[in-house]
């Protein structure tokens, strides 16, 4: 039997199949059963995210032999010839393809003459903000005086590009991008009904990939079993989709807490050996600072605001969570500029083959929070004395941990109300200012 991709083989069926989309198929199932169609849809939306496959049930369920129901048979000759897009009825137009323009304008000039066996015929233009200008023209005529029994689902990714004229006789339908959780859940279920065996991390990873597409999530686990077999291991998934690994930013933030410079150094190095992609490492930083900011909020348990601001499974927001308590705000906001200026760095001057030298010093800078780096060692050594530190001795740690944060609280608490209302909102010390890159390289 030849072998059907997944995509494909479970493309949805009726709208209780479609994934994440609920607003949609709801407002449609309740259209079909009040029998309040429209001449006319527009689904927008990225790609890979059910807006033809919700076209095609619509279809169905306006054409299914047992009548128009919400619900369609799915095995009656109208509903099958539809599945397997073979229906004379259903007309699918791809705009986006340049063999299709002139078919386009003739197909829509030609849609009043024409009639089947269908209760409703169906147009289907995918990319329609690609249809040229005499096809927009021909589609606006049509629609203004519609003819009976003639339904059009203008999908496309760039609605912004549709001519208002048509945009305002269209019931417009916003498709989301679909969340992490609701991926993962997905291909969970296709793994099982598939036999095959693949950790929780890796269906993380690929939902993570797939950036809200569910077509890109089947796509890439289907290029992956291809590969690895029914059994798939970790590393084969973080390889194929040349993702960096989810502890290695756990190590590094490791790393920084502990001032452990040879160990982020070495983890630095590990990145560019192993070819990933640098900006992909500086996104996923920005990403994993962000999200140990968006956690710090004082309550000890994860809340249903924690998990909606972070797009992660719970055990691992959990774990995140605890990891936001070693750093202060302050830390984080200033590291999260740190990361931001290197990618600056990195844009301007990585083409010179610099990008070990420009990562290595963030690294150090962020492990050292930048106040190793002064270049007036004498002022910091003289503060430690000071009885704040000595407070700060009683947390456990590693003793040059005690100095950096002891330092930072330092800085944080002197500093009255007044004078924090002067200065920017976080504290960054003025001695780290001077390291600048640009300069050095
Ligand atoms: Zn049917």
């Amino acid at each position: 039997m030849a072998y059907i991709v997944l995509p494909r083989k479970y493309r949805p069926q009726n709208f209780d199949e479609v994934v994440g989309q609920t607003h949609v198929t709801q407002t449609l199932k309740n259209a079909v059963q009040t029998g309040k169609i429209y001449h006319a849809y527009l689904f927008s939306g990225p790609r890979g995210i059910g807006k033809t496959s919700t076209a095609r049930i619509l279809a169905k369920c306006l054409n299914c032999e047992k009548g128009m129901t919400p619900n369609p048979c799915g095995k009656c000759t109208m509903c099958r010839e539809i599945t397997e897009g073979t229906s004379i009825d259903i007309l699918e137009i791809d705009a986006a393809s340049h063999t299709q323009v002139d078919k386009a304008r003739d197909l829509i000039e030609k849609v009043k003459f024409t009639s089947g066996s269908a209760r409703y015929k169906m147009y289907i233009i995918d990319e329609v903000h690609m249809l040229s200008d005499a096809s927009f023209n021909a589609l606006l005529k049509t629609i203004e005086e519609p003819p009976p029994n003639v339904v059009f689902v203008l999908a496309t990714t760039a609605p912004h590009h549709v001519p208002q004229t048509i945009l305002s006789r269209c019931q417009w339908f916003v498709f989301k991008r679909i969340s992490t959780k609701d991926i993962m859940t997905h291909l969970r279920k296709l793994s099982n009904l598939e036999g095959i065996q693949i950790s929780e991390s890796s269906l993380y990873a690929i939902a993570r990939y797939a950036e809200g597409s569910l077509r890109d999530a089947e796509v890439s686990l289907d290029q992956i079993v291809s590969f690895s077999g029914n059994e798939v291991k970790d590393e084969d998934v973080n390889a194929l989709l040349g993702i960096i690994r989810a502890d290695f930013f756990r190590n590094f933030f490791e790393g920084l807490f502990k001032a452990d410079v040879p160990s982020v150094i070495g983890l630095i190095n590990e990145i560019i050996n192993s070819g990933y992609e640098i900006e992909d490492f500086i996104k996923g930083l920005q990403e994993y600072i962000r999200n140990l900011i968006v956690l710090k909020d004082g309550i000890s348990e994860v809340t249903e605001t924690n998990l909606s601001l972070v797009d992660m499974p719970e055990e691992d927001v959990k774990e995140l969570k605890a990891k936001s308590n070693l750093f202060s705000e302050e830390e984080l906001v200033w590291m999260l500029d740190v990361v931001y200026q290197t990618q600056r760095d990195l844009r301007q001057f990585g083409m010179r083959g610099q990008e070990r030298l420009i990562l290595e010093l963030m690294a150090i800078r962020l492990a050292k929070r930048g106040f190793r780096i002064s270049g007036k060692p004498g002022a910091t050594e003289k503060k430690q004395q000071s009885p704040e530190i000595v407070q700060t001795q009683k947390i456990q740690g590693p003793p040059v941990l005690k100095d950096v944060l002891g330092t930072a609280r330092r800085v944080v608490e002197t500093r009255t109300p007044s004078q924090l209302r002067e200065k920017e909102p976080y504290s960054v010390p003025a001695h780290t200012k001077e390291l600048d890159i640009g300069q050095i390289l």
